[in-house]
Formats: C-alpha cells, structure tokens, sequence
C-alpha cells in the first residue's frame, strides 16, 4: 500500500521507510516512485478517464468508497479568449472545480483515505476541510477537522454538514499545523494536511492527466496558484515520476501566483533565496484560500519553479477581481478568486518571457469557490474553542482513538 511506501527528501535526499510527513532537515517528504511503475503499470490506451482512478495500479491501492471514488479526471477546455492575454499563447483551463467537493483538493484526500485505514483528519478552514468531511463521509470513515477559532460561521455550517468531529482551536495556525501531525501520529489519525506525502500522492494525478491530453508532446507552460506550495509540489512530483519512467522528455515551466498581499514564495524567488521564510502579517486579500503566511512546502514549490525555468508572479487584489470577472464571462467558467489569479497574471509572465505565441498555456483553476449556503434553523451551534495544548485530550475524549 501507498501509505507504507518509501519517503524521500526533494532537498537533502534523505530517505525513510517510517511514515513521516518531515525530513530530519525540515522539508516535506515525498513517496518515492520506482520509474518500473509507472512504465509498468501505466493505463493502457484511451480507457475510461471519468478520475483519477484511471491510475489505480500506479498509485498501488483502489479508489475509497463514496465521493473519493469520483475525484479527478477532470476536465481541460480550451479557452482562445484567453489567447490574447498570454501573448498569442494557446490557453486552456484544467477545471479542478468539477471534483466532487470543488476543488483540486479531492485528489489528494481520496488517496489518503484510500491507502490508511481508521480515522482520518486535516487542520483548515476552507476547500480543505470541506473535502475531506465530505469524503471520510462517503466512506464512512471518522472524521476530526480541525478549524481556526475564528473561522466565519457560514463556513463552519457547510463543513458540518457533513458531520464530521468539528474543533475550533484557538492559537497559531502554523504551530497548530505540525501539532496536529504529531497528535494524530500518536493516536492513529491520519491526518491528511495540504503537503502530507499521501496528499502529494493524489494530487500529482494533475500532472498525469496534464501530459496524456498534450502526450506525446507537454504543455509549455502550466500556471498555478500557490498557497502552502502542495499542489505545486505535487504537480512537479508527477512531472519528475514521468520524466524519470521516459513518458516526457522536457517538464513545462511551472509559474506559480500569489495574491500581492501575501506572497512569501514571491518574495523568495525575486530575492534569490533558497528557501522560503515566514511573512511577518500578511495583509488580507480576496484570494482568501491561497493566503499563507508560512508556506509549509514553500521552499519545496520554490525548488519546483527553478528545476522548470517558470517563474512566481504575485498579483494584487484589483486584478484578481477584475480576472475573475472576465473568466466568467469570456469562458463560462465561474471560480473562485484564487484560481483567477492564474489570468491575473498572464501579462506579468508575458513579459518575464514564461508565457509566448506558440506556447501551450494551461491555467488550473482549482476550484469553484466556497459555496455560500443559506443559515440552516436545525444546524447545532458552533463548538466552543479549545487551546493547541489541550488538543490531545480533547481527540482522545472525543473520539476514544486510541494511543499509540
Ligand atoms: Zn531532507
């Protein structure tokens, strides 16, 4: 099974046979994927492409009952409205949003479901939370979601819905990050946070989808919004398992977009540092879903965009509105703010030469947006807030997990 395969470092290529989400160095682990699978085991001809599941025998385990089952496989639809915008460029636009919760994140979370057993849980306070709730529910696993003490309340309900152990925790979200890793390590709860080795697992089925629509050639550039630096983690692992197993030859130059208000990888990259530092208090901005201050796979993304030759733009919140409008009505596609920063910035790659006429462009949008629901008379009210400290024992009395 996936979850007990060997982890390696992108950074110091250190590797692991126990199940951890961080190297001894402090970067992210990924699972190590032998270039014989993916020769191996890679989908035979056309075949059925309705998810990622296509892919079941390269990722070693089957698709988790429920939602998880109907994750990926996504659609790409050519956009030539979009062509004047990336200098001439052929736009098309990966629609992470048809995932069965909205977003890219669905990928990730069906693999993680699908390759632990037992509980499982994430800490957010947006597509992430609502992904795995719905889809723990869908396999009838126990669920813990762990959510910022002052998450708005129309949030929390459409999470709740899906019922799964709702903690609000007052206190550092990044702290609350890795607290949560090591708790549920403790406890047997698979905690599946945006750059855990699982996540990457799934989501790097981007990447797989990306290279058979364009195969035998690759797109030129790929243009995501960056956030924890995960998904662009995980689209460069696909790219790096497929490169390495000789399916493509080249990888597309990854260009990642922050909002201009909190942008620390942008930062980075214009300084020349090798690694990402924290933003002492981003600003708040639109683009809400992909404000990060401390990005956990930061540096991981910024090493990404150097081995691709792309580029990280940041954008400011005017452009994102106004790109945001445009996607909707110049393709069709409504999405949320943080996938329009993918359009935002196609002037800006333009001119730094990563977008041209002749290119291949694709924009993942990577999700539809939080989904505004009416207030619900029967929901029952919001749980009281917890400190970082006490979450262990609040896990265990709630759920009788037991101790590892
Ligand atoms: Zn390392």
């Amino acid at each position: 099974m996936t979850g007990t395969a060997d982890r390696r470092c992108h950074a110091c290529g250190a590797r692991t046979e126990t199940a951890l989400a961080r190297c001894d160095c402090g970067e992210p682990l990924w699972i190590e994927t032998p270039a014989t699978a993916v020769s191996e085991d890679w989908p035979d001809g056309p075949g059925p492409t309705g998810s990622m599941w296509r892919y079941a025998d390269l990722l070693a385990t089957d698709a988790p009952g429920g939602v998880g089952a109907a994750a990926g496989g996504t659609p790409l639809v050519r956009t030539p409205a979009l062509d004047g915008d990336a200098d001439g460029g052929r736009v098309r636009v990966k629609v992470e949003g048809a995932n069965p919760t909205g977003t890219f994140k669905d990928r990730g979370t069906a693999l993680g479901l699908a390759a632990t057993e037992g509980p499982v849980g994430t800490v957010s306070h947006g597509n992430m939370a609502l992904s795995v709730a719905a889809t723990a529910a869908g396999a009838d696993r126990p669920c813990v979601v762990l959510v910022p003490d002052d998450i708005p309340e129309g949030r929390l309900g459409q999470i709740a819905q899906f019922d799964p152990t709702l903690l609000r925790v007052a206190g550092d979200y990044g702290r609350l990050y890795e607290r949560s890793l090591a708790v549920g390590a403790d406890r047997d709860v698979a905690f599946l946070n945006s750059d855990v080795p699982l996540r990457m697992e799934g989501q790097k089925t981007l990447a797989y989808e990306l290279c058979e629509a364009f195969a035998p050639e690759v797109p030129d550039a790929v243009v995501l919004p960056v956030s924890s630096g995960g998904n662009a983690s995980a689209v460069w692992k696909g790219l790096r398992d497929l490169r390495a197993a000789g399916r493509i030859d080249r990888l597309p130059r990854l260009c990642l977009v922050q909002a201009a208000a909190c942008a620390p990888i942008a930062r980075a990259f214009e300084d020349g540092a090798e690694r990402v530092r924290p933003l002492e208090g981003g600003e708040e901005t639109v683009a809400y879903s992909i404000a990060n201050a401390d990005p956990p796979s930061g540096t991981r993304a910024l090493a990404a965009v150097r081995a691709t030759g792309g580029t990280v733009v940041a954008v400011d919140d005017d452009a994102i509105r106004s790109a945001r409008r445009r996607f909707a009505a110049e393709t069709g596609l409504g999405i949320e703010p943080a996938s329009a920063t993918t359009l935002a910035a196609l002037d800006a790659l333009g001119e730094r030469g990563a977008v041209g006429a002749g290119d291949d462009v694709v924009l993942v949008a990577t999700g539809t947006g939080f989904r505004e629901a009416p207030p619900d008379p029967d929901a029952t009210s919001p749980p009281d807030p917890v400190g970082i400290d006490d979450l262990d024992a609040r896990i265990a009395d709630l759920t009788g997990f037991r101790s590892g």
